[in-house]
């Protein structure tokens, strides 16, 4: 076979060497736009604020590497513009020598991830300073500039995971960091009562947070901003960071069925309305696993599961993607927010009957040092137990918490059925009723 993927990154290069693994002899071409192909997009803000030293270890795979460990052809800078559906060809443009040709597959992989969503504000055009963030050209951008100008104080727009992440690393780089947040909470995933103690630790960390405010117009080449509540903020940068949107137009323009938010509708084979083309990762629309509604769930282990599947499928073996808890977790400053399943938010507007319990037991023994307190919230059917999500802040602890219940919720078992789970324990680690156990007891 002859195997064409769009985009060289977390789906593209995890499809490419999973179908090498598979099979020796099929023919695969992997296209990238940018320069780089399987970097650490989730690294990024950690290399910028120093946490990870060396650009080096952001990239992960050479097309070199490639090529001489799995034989798979990998052009970079190269954009794939079209998509011949009948023809079964797709039209490239090699994006330095702006050279144009047609390359033949049998099946071809879509895999162009969601770029960030740049909003209308009158004057954004202007700003010298406006940056996003999705790869190492991006990166490099903020670095170098932060590096040559020594700005004083940078606005975040957006105080969701990436925008948190870059709060913290601008504060690491000792800037005077505000944060324009238009709902009244930051970090969406999380429901406004499990926010608060984050939104307290930034502000505590000198992040001078603005919640329930946009950004209405910007003046000064960039320099000022003027936000919907009256206030003018002065700020030498500006980073974007209100949210991604799948980057379908390739499909779109193949006649290609969407889906919500323009994501490439997919079946449970990862196989779009046209059965020669496959999509995978930020670019397609998924199940939500615990309601069953259509949705897009931009992370990384999504792309990286899909990318496996997408190539078992492809070569005949039994494999399907059923759809994603959106569990996820993120570091603001000394503290971790982590979240799976849905949210409150999410059950009251779907009109979703639930219980909600709050426990906030500590991270590991209160007798050996260092406990930290935890807050835990289970959310769940109290008919049938089922579990629809949890959410965990704390200093120590959330990440493993939400692991278990995301675990749980995966083998179905029930909010009570917590309380049976056996988990390790020392002092140092939990406590002989962990939090996901004491949760179970609440429940029951
Ligand atoms: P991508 O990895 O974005 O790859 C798509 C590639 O396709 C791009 O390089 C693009 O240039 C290329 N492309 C697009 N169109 C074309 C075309 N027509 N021709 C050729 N090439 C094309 N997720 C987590 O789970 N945890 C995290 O902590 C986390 N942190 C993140 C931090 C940052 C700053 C960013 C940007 C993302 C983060 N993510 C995180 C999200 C995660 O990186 C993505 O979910 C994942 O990379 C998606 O993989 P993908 O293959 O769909 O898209």
């Amino acid at each position: 076979k002859n195997i064409v993927i769009v985009g060289g990154v977390a789906g593209g290069a995890t499809a490419a060497a999973r179908l090498r693994r598979l099979n020796e002899h099929d023919s695969i071409t992997m296209f990238e736009r940018g320069e780089h192909i399987s970097f650490a997009n989730c690294g990024l803000p950690y290399y910028i604020g120093g946490t990870i030293a060396s650009r080096d270890k952001l990239l992960l795979q050479s097309p070199k590497g490639m090529k001489d460990r799995f034989g798979i052809d990998v052009k970079v800078r190269t954009e794939v513009t079209a998509i011949d559906r009948a023809g079964k060809k797709v039209r490239v443009k090699q994006l330095d020598t702006g050279e144009e040709a047609e390359y033949p597959y049998d099946v071809l992989i879509l895999s162009p991830g969601a770029k960030p969503i740049v909003p209308e504000i009158p004057g954004l055009s202007e700003a010298e300073a406006v940056f996003t963030l999705r790869n190492i050209p991006d990166t490099d951008r903020i670095h170098a500039w932060i590096n040559e100008h020594k700005p004083n104080h940078a606005a975040i727009i957006g105080g969701g995971f990436i925008g948190v992440e870059m709060a913290e690393t601008l504060r690491h780089r000792g800037l005077e960091v505000t944060m324009v947040e238009r709902n009244e909470q930051v970090l969406g995933p999380l429901d406004p009562e499990m926010a608060k103690p984050v939104e307290r630790h930034m502000r505590l960390k000198g992040v001078d947070l603005v919640l329930g405010a946009s950004v209405v117009a910007i003046e000064d080449r960039g320099k000022t901003l003027r936000l919907s509540s009256g206030q003018v903020l002065r700020t030498d940068m500006l980073l974007l960071a209100i949210g991604v949107t799948p980057e379908s137009g390739l499909a779109r323009e193949a006649g290609l069925e969407l889906g919500v938010r323009g994501a490439i509708r997919v079946n449970e084979r990862l196989q779009t309305s046209d059965p020669s083309i496959y999509a995978v990762g930020d670019a397609i629309e998924v199940k939500d696993r615990t309601l069953g509604f259509e949705t897009v769930v931009p992370l990384a282990w999504g792309a990286n599961r899909q990318g496996r599947l997408v190539a078992d499928v492809i070569q005949g073996r039994k494999a399907s993607y059923s759809g994603a808890y959106g569990t996820a977790i993120v570091k603001a400053f000394d503290l971790t927010a982590a979240v799976t399943g849905v949210n409150e938010k999410t059950l009251n507007k779907l009109g979703v009957p639930y219980e909600a319990i709050h426990i906030h037991p500590a991270s590991h023994a209160g007798y050996y040092p260092g406990a930290a307190p935890l807050s835990l919230k289970l959310l769940f059917d109290k008919a049938s137990g089922a579990i629809y999500g949890a959410q965990a802040v704390g200093q120590d602890g959330a990440d493993k918490r939400i692991d278990v219940i995301s675990t749980a919720m995966r083998g179905g078992m029930t909010a009570a059925e917590l309380a049976d789970l056996e988990l390790a324990y020392a002092p140092p680690y939990s406590s002989a009723k962990d939090p996901v156990n004491m949760a179970g007891y609440v429940a029951s």
